[in-house]
């Protein structure tokens, strides 16, 4: 472990050696020492960190720290020899700084000056890369601490700001708004949750390992197809290039209140930014804990995603980031329901007349032209797509002469898709890639608490039909998904032979419950049985090591493998 008090004192040695040759800073200014061959990297940090990026502000600190770790007799003397230079002054995070080149400073002063912006100056991605340095030489609880605090802070911070905002909307002028100070923080919990389980003694996941130092250049080879193929539109109009859940709080734009057209979007600079993060290695949007993929170690190499798309090759192979058209369109576009289930809604919504228009208005505007193009229409995860008035219009309006290229992956709950239904909707009949029917029990009284207004034998009839359909080749896929908690997760075992016993060929999906902001942060600490902490999660580990849960591709998927 570096002595930080011993570095200190060199600090304060250099800091005089360094007053000595006229190399101070006015108050309020800080000083801060770089050496010249390190200092863009320091510079990098500090302008990432103005910009409310932890990720590069980390990327940035942890890098400025390699180098030499200690001065040599000719690095004392070149440091003599050549005045210091003032190399910028920076305001970040509300401090003053002023950098200052020396030839020469050492990886242990340095350190002690990420310490300090760490510590002292709280910013976020200096505490990550601190925390990183800590976990490196094996000091798990101390950086576990230090990434505790750090995520204490910075949410403060970004709240405090939230409320400045909201008390000064337009920053006290008749200027434009500012954009609202928000910060990565899932890069925080990420790294929360790698030194928790390290500190366990359980295992950690490839993509984590950047947080206890070093992951060997893991990610960097590896890519990402979905921002370059896909966009998915929510309910309230916000577009992502993925599952919002797993990049949490991105958004490339809002069809319904930006006034431009989801295909405007879909080539827009923040959309081009969340490409680009997939070829730098960053993968900053990203929530490695929660996006499956990284726990499943499924992150396909740059190489190996050629295979995925247009878009990902020209993106792979020559760095492009703006395309024309998505090959993959998400719509989570309407929040209407028939139940309500306790994990998504307190009570059954249905959304009200003049957005159902203005969404049908959308669908004829701005969707229709994206899929044209597309490949794949994966519909509806918000609500019941069969009781949402303007996704019922676009399944009927939907055909395979009108769109040759168009597959369909369907999301429901299952309840209304019975024969008679499907008889209504003709035109898609040979367009079915999957049909994915949301579920959650084995049993009647489970599903009948978890599916709030759902019937168990109406639901288990229309499960045969839709077997019946996959057995006869009439969709190419049928999926059962499970979001297992505490009060379903003894089920899973039987969910499996559930779904064997309804179609030899139907495709078994679990997933862990995650807090949409439906529950209290203590019901959600007791529904989580996937968390460590939980009282029943070593019988959840159990279950989930049982034969028949292991993942097997295309019958078999799950998110669990990163808590084994
Ligand atoms: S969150 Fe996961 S699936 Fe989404 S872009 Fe990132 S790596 Fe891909």
């Amino acid at each position: 472990m570096t002595d930080v008090a011993a570095v200190d004192l060199r600090l304060r040695i250099e800091h005089r050696v360094g007053r000595l040759l006229g190399e101070t800073a006015p108050s309020p200014f800080i000083r801060i020492l770089t050496g010249a061959e390190e200092s863009d990297l320091l510079l990098k940090a500090l302008k990432a960190a103005v910009e409310f990026d932890i990720y590069w502000s980390n990327e940035y600190f942890y890098q400025w720290l390699g180098g030499e770790a200690s001065a040599s007799v000719n690095d004392w003397l070149r440091n003599l020899l050549q005045p210091p230079k003032l190399r910028e002054e920076i305001t970040v995070e509300g401090h003053q700084l002023h950098i200052v080149e020396r030839p020469f400073v050492p990886a242990d002063a340095r350190l002690a000056s990420l310490r300090a912006f760490a510590i002292d100056m709280q910013m976020p991605g200096a505490g990550v890369a601190y925390a990183r340095v800590l976990a490196k030489q094996g000091a798990y609880v101390e950086a576990l601490a230090i990434a505790r605090k750090n995520l204490e802070t910075t949410r403060a911070r970004e709240t405090d700001a939230a409320a400045q905002a909201r008390a000064n909307p337009s920053n006290g002028a008749a200027g434009p708004r500012s954009a609202p100070r928000q910060y990565e923080l899932h890069v925080i919990e990420n790294q929360i949750f790698a030194l928790e389980r390290v500190i366990a003694g359980k295992t950690v996941f490839r993509a984590l390992k950047r947080y206890l130092g070093d992951d060997d250049g893991y990610l960097k080879a590896r890519t990402c197809h979905m921002p370059f193929e896909r966009i998915d539109i929510q309910e309230n109009g916000n577009c992502a290039v993925c599952c919002a859940q797993w990049m949490p709080r991105f958004s490339t734009g809002n069809v319904l209140s930006d006034g431009v057209s989801a295909l405007d979007v879909f080539r827009n600079d923040r959309s081009a930014a969340a490409r680009q993060s997939m070829l730098d290695g960053s993968f900053k949007f990203c929530d490695l804990v929660k996006c499956p993929v990284f726990a499943n170690e499924a992150l396909p190499t740059k190489e190996a995603a050629l295979v995925f798309g247009e878009n990902t090759r020209n993106g792979v192979q020559r760095g492009a980031v703006k395309h024309e058209y998505p090959s993959y369109v998400l719509l989570a576009f309407d929040q209407s329901c028939n139940l309500s289930c306790p994990s998504c809604r307190s009570h059954v919504i249905t959304e009200k007349m003049d957005m159902q228009t203005r969404k049908e208005e959308l669908i004829g505007t701005s969707i229709a032209p994206l899929l044209r193009q597309a490949r794949v229409l994966h519909i509806n995860p918000a609500g019941e797509i069969f009781v949402s008035r303007p996704l019922r219009r676009l399944l009927s309006k939907l055909n395979p002469t009108d769109y040759p290229n168009l597959k369909l992956n369907i999301i429901s709950n299952g309840m209304l898709l019975n024969q008679r239904e499907w008889d209504k909707f003709p035109g898609i009949h040979g367009m079915i890639d999957s049909i994915r029917i949301s579920t959650d029990a084995a049993t009647k009284p489970t599903f009948e608490k978890l599916r709030r207004g759902g019937r168990w034998e109406i639901f288990y009839e229309n499960l045969k039909f839709l077997a019946g359909l996959k057995d006869r080749g009439e969709i190419n896929e049928f999926k059962l998904s499970f979001t297992y908690q505490v009060d379903n997760f003894r089920e899973m075992p039987a969910f499996v032979d559930m779904c064997r016993e309804l179609s030899p060929h139907a495709v078994t999906i679990f997933e862990k419950l995650e807090n949409w902001g439906t529950f209290k942060p203590e019901d959600y600490k007791h529904m989580a049985v996937h968390k460590m902490d939980h009282p029943l999660h070593e019988e959840f580990l159990a279950i989930i090591s049982q034969p028949k849960m292991a993942v097997v591709p295309r019958r078999l998927y799950a998110d669990y493998s990163g808590f084994l």
